[in-house]
């Protein structure tokens, strides 16, 4: 026969029985979840990746012709492969990206090195930033007129000096330190980015007036190895003045990369890319969700709730999050990102961005206009 307090141990642990067969029904369906993309996660994730950018614009079909188009395709393929090329290789994230950055920065179609716009005193001030996933070292420069390709000045003041931003002259003088040719100015004049210089001067226009896009380059990769870095070049926008610095440059607005979440390279209004500091603002929320699942499924943080991320789509849903807010502002532009599961997106509130992706799986594209993926996802364009 059971006692009293026989009785009351049998009720408390039917009541526990319950209540931990309750728990168990709540996680089975999350547990199942995770096991059937644990196998995605693992053996089907891109072993490496890469997304390159020209630009954000106004871009319709309309406006650009055939031939242009070709031109810019054949631009973004090339600057693709170089980067691709060197993952391929077994290289780092932080070599793709500078593989990939160079070739955009040596052509004038691209707002970058040779094709920087024109301040309003007619000269071409440059900005590069540069940062490392790994440890999420970076360098970068603003402001600089003599060096051909800034995003190699860039990295260099994240490997040779201790700071991680250099301006004008001072990055000028460190520059020719590290053994940097001086490129004379002539090198950065094209004739298309002084006529916009002078239209918008004659016609009292805005930048965006007169280059209905923005043009900067950028880069973002993941390696073989697992590790993420993001760059970026610009000459700015058209007859900035009075030292104007943009987003570009900027770590944490316009570049950023922590293997613990993603890398980011921007490109559009800088102003507003600047105030909603963009790419660090993906990035976190990123790690955040990531850091909520784990702690609601009440383990350390695995490869399953990586792959519960992948399967919601967070990444592409956190970057269209992130560019509504620009917008909300008042500004536009877009984001090239990949992550550490080798996911290669894009993410756009303009009708183009000049862009391009090529990842291990075999996916290798270029596109200008809104919608061209022929997955249907990666961009956002709404208007
Ligand atoms: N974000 C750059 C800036 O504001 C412009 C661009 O993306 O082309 O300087």
């Amino acid at each position: 026969m059971m006692g009293a307090s026989g009785l009351v141990m049998q009720a408390m642990k039917t009541q526990i029985i319950a209540a931990l067969a309750a728990t168990f029904a709540f996680l089975a369906p999350v547990a199942a979840i995770a096991d059937n993309h644990a196998d995605e996660h693992g053996e089907d994730a891109p072993r490496w990746s890469i997304a390159i950018h020209g630009g954000a614009g106004t871009l319709s079909p309309d406006n650009m012709t055939p031939e242009r188009r070709a031109e810019y395709e054949a631009a973004l393929q090339v600057a693709l492969d170089a980067g691709a090329q060197v993952l391929k290789n077994g290289g780092t994230a932080m070599e793709a990206v500078q593989a990939a950055i160079l070739p955009m920065e040596d052509s004038e179609l691209f707002n970058a090195g040779r094709g920087a716009v024109f301040t309003w005193e007619g000269e071409n001030e440059l900005d590069a930033s540069i940062m490392d996933g790994r440890d999420r070292s970076a360098g970068a420069v603003t402001g600089v007129t003599t060096v051909r390709n800034p995003i190699l000045l860039a990295d260099k003041v994240r490997t040779e000096s201790p700071h991680v931003f250099l301006m004008g002259e001072g990055a000028e003088q460190f520059a020719v330190k590290q053994g940097f040719d001086v490129t004379p100015p002539e090198y950065f004049y094209t004739q298309r980015r002084m006529e916009s210089l002078e239209r918008m001067k004659a016609e009292a226009l805005s930048s965006l007036d007169v280059d209905h896009k923005f043009g900067t380059v950028g880069a973002v990769a993941l390696d073989s190895q697992g590790n993420l870095a993001a760059g970026t070049s610009t000459g700015g926008m058209t007859g900035k003045r009075w030292g104007r610095i943009g987003d570009a440059p900027v770590i944490g607005a316009g570049t950023y990369a922590d293997n613990r979440s993603c890398a980011v390279s921007a490109t559009g209004w800088g102003e507003y890319f600047i105030r909603v500091g963009v790419a660090q603002e993906i990035c976190t929320r990123l790690r955040m969700t990531l850091y909520r699942e784990a702690y609601a499924s009440g383990g350390d943080l695995n490869d399953q709730h990586r792959a519960w991320m992948r399967e919601q789509g967070v990444v592409q849903k956190a970057a269209d999050a992130v560019m509504a807010e620009v917008k909300e502002l008042g500004g536009d532009g877009g984001v090239i990102l990949v992550t550490p599961d080798g996911d290669a997106l894009f993410s756009f509130n303009t009708t183009g961005m000049y862009r391009g992706r090529a990842t291990s799986d075999g996916v290798n594209e270029v596109a200008i206009f809104g919608g061209e993926e022929g997955s249907g996802t990666g961009n956002t364009p709404d208007h």
